[in-house]
């Protein structure tokens, strides 16, 4: 009997992606898409943490041929005052200092090619109605073409739902649940001839805070520019019905400085619509026979374009861990747990920075920024908190440092950056005053005991590795309660920390045996390590021996 294939819910950059990558290891894979190919789709702006994905997918060479608009960064009015302020993405990302505006059915249609290029059998026009499951094990999908036809139901090997907003498993499991401090709504439309921003920042995306929420205006190929409007979502129902979408839209932008006069010769080419599901996230995020990829497990508020990044990488995440889930039962449930703390880490650290973000906008008085002042709403997080979650333990850069900048950020959050940026340059300073770089074997660190800070813990977890997950080690501490994965050279490093052996006894046991110009060449690598553990803080200090 053949194997049953993996079935792929959704034909977005999440859906695509995940069957890609599965297809390319030689798994048996069906996507069920319900629109055709090119269809429209809102979330146009990327960020420059995707290119190295699209550059595994190998896409880019057809992603720079398309034409679409470089975006070196952002341009703002928000913050302290209404004049807009730049802040450009080769700041914080040297090797990849630009991202694209794209025409998003151009694009999706570019991602699901490849998919069919990989190897997948691709079905567009094809519902999924539902999902059978076999106690709790998801085991079949039924699905029905749009053009009409008998619905069929096709055994899964494992389902992957990227039904994005539409959330299929999510809804049927009610397994959503509402952000309390996002509930805004955006209405949006594209527009012809309005004014672009000057040199550099003429692909940026343009964000504009005003008195009833904040306006995009992404800069397309063709002299379009998409164009929206973020409001509160309880303020807008009073005021705004399907059919009056456009006046609604037009009457936010006439209440604003800039974009205003960004459009005023601009005509709208499309009818102007509207997105009603906000920020939510599913309480789990992986089953028996399942898993949630993209914006069908959560999406998060459009400030800081984040949804297609996140599509992407959770992809990568949920395409390692069929593969594992197949080939290793017993990886099964460490898997989905390393899973959901990846995906639900960078969630976080964008959720909690838009967060922030919202917070420390003074630029207008308004009821909407009044309500948005408070960190995490009616469910308080601290700024220290957010701080925590968002970076990690990390000094703060790109939006972080804007936040600082340009916006209001409430005091615990700017006492905590600074804490934690001036313990950093003690601990660089002081590592580095016991690092001999010429001289590695001369170091005054050999001759110290590391001890580790409190908290800090070791553990064996499953890590992303060729395509699938694989054993690993991991680092946490409770700055870094997710941890981070660390080599096992490092992993080793880490045990041998004793508090009573010197650095220097620990190297030597973990060197013993290998000729002295390998040990040579392996010593400052160990250095740096345990410099780098330092000044992250997962060691506490250098004892005198
Ligand atoms: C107002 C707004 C502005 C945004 N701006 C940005 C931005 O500037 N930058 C950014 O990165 N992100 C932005 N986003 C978010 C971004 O659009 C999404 O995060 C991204 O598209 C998620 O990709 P996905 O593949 O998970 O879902 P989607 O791209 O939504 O793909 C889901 C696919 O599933 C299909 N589908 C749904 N139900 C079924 C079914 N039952 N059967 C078969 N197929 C089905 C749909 O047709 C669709 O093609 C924005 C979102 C909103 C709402």
């Amino acid at each position: 009997m053949p194997t049953p294939p993996i079935i792929i819910l959704g034909g977005g950059p999440a859906g695509s992606t995940t069957a890609t990558l599965l297809a390319r290891q030689g798994w048996n894979v069906l996507l069920l898409e319900r629109e055709q190919f090119p269809r429209e789709h809102v979330g146009e702006s990327l960020l420059p943490a995707s290119i190295p994905i699209l550059e595994t997918l190998g896409v880019m060479p057809e992603i720079e041929a398309a034409g679409f608009t470089p975006k070196y960064g952002a341009t703002m009015v928000w913050g302290r005052d209404d004049a807009p302020w730049s802040w450009h993405f080769r700041e914080t990302n040297a090797r990849y200092p630009h991202a694209y505006q794209v025409h998003r059915p151009q694009f999706d249609q570019i991602l699901l090619e490849n998919s069919r290029r990989a190897g997948v059998e691709v079905r567009e026009g094809w519902r999924a109605l539902d999902v059978r499951f076999d106690g709790e094990r998801a085991a079949a999908v039924t699905c029905r073409p749009e053009a009409g036809g008998d619905p069929q139901t096709i055994e899964a090997a494992w389902v992957v739902d990227a039904t994005g907003q539409s959330g299929l498993i999510g809804r049927r499991l009610s397994l959503r649940q509402p952000d309390d401090f996002f509930r805004n709504l955006a209405v949006y439309s594209y527009f012809r001839g309005a004014q672009r921003l000057a040199g550099i920042d003429s692909g940026n995306i343009f964000i504009e805070a005003f008195a009833h929420g904040w306006t995009w205006a992404i800069p397309l190929p063709d002299d379009i520019m998409s164009v929206g409007v973020v409001v509160d979502a309880a303020w807008a129902a009073e005021r705004l019905t399907e059919q009056q979408a456009a006046q609604f839209l037009e009457a936010q932008l006439a209440a604003t400085t800039h974009t205003s006069r960004m459009l005023a010769s601009a005509e709208r080419l499309d009818e102007a619509r509207i997105v009603r599901d906000w920020s939510y996230v599913s309480q789990r995020l992986v089953g028996d026979g399942y898993i949630l990829v993209g914006d069908a497990a959560c999406f998060i508020d459009p400030l800081f374009s984040s949804g297609v990044h996140l599509a992407l990488s959770s992809a990568v995440l949920a395409a390692a861990y069929v593969a594992s889930a197949l080939r290793t039962p017993e990886m099964r449930a460490p898997a989905a747990e390393v899973y959901t703390q990846l995906y639900m880490q960078q969630y976080h650290q964008f959720r909690e920075m838009a967060a922030l973000f919202y917070a420390s906008n003074r630029t207008a008085d308004s009821y909407f920024w009044e309500a948005r002042r408070i960190v995490g709403g009616e469910d308080p997080v601290t700024a220290r908190e957010a701080f925590i979650a968002a970076v990690a333990g990390q000094p703060p850069q790109g939006y972080e440092r804007v936040v600082l900048e340009r916006g209001e950020a409430p005091p615990d959050f700017v006492q905590g950056v600074a804490a934690v940026e001036q313990q950093r340059a003690e601990r660089e300073r002081a590592a580095a005053a016991l690092i001999d770089r010429h001289w590695p074997e001369r170091s005054p660190l050999l001759d110290c005991v590391p001890i580790l800070a409190e908290g800090v813990q070791l553990e064996r977890k499953p890590v992303v590795g060729d395509g699938e997950f694989e054993w690993g080690a991991v680092v946490s501490s409770p700055s870094r309660p997710h941890g981070a994965p660390i080599s096992l050279v490092v992993a080793r490093l880490l045990q041998g920390l004793d508090g009573a052996q010197s650095a220097r006894r620990i190297i030597d046991a973990m060197l013993h045996g290998l000729p002295d110009e390998q040990r040579a060449q392996l010593l400052p690598g160990l250095l740096t390590a345990l410099r780098v553990l330092y000044v992250d803080g997962m060691i506490a200090r250098f004892d005198a021996q």
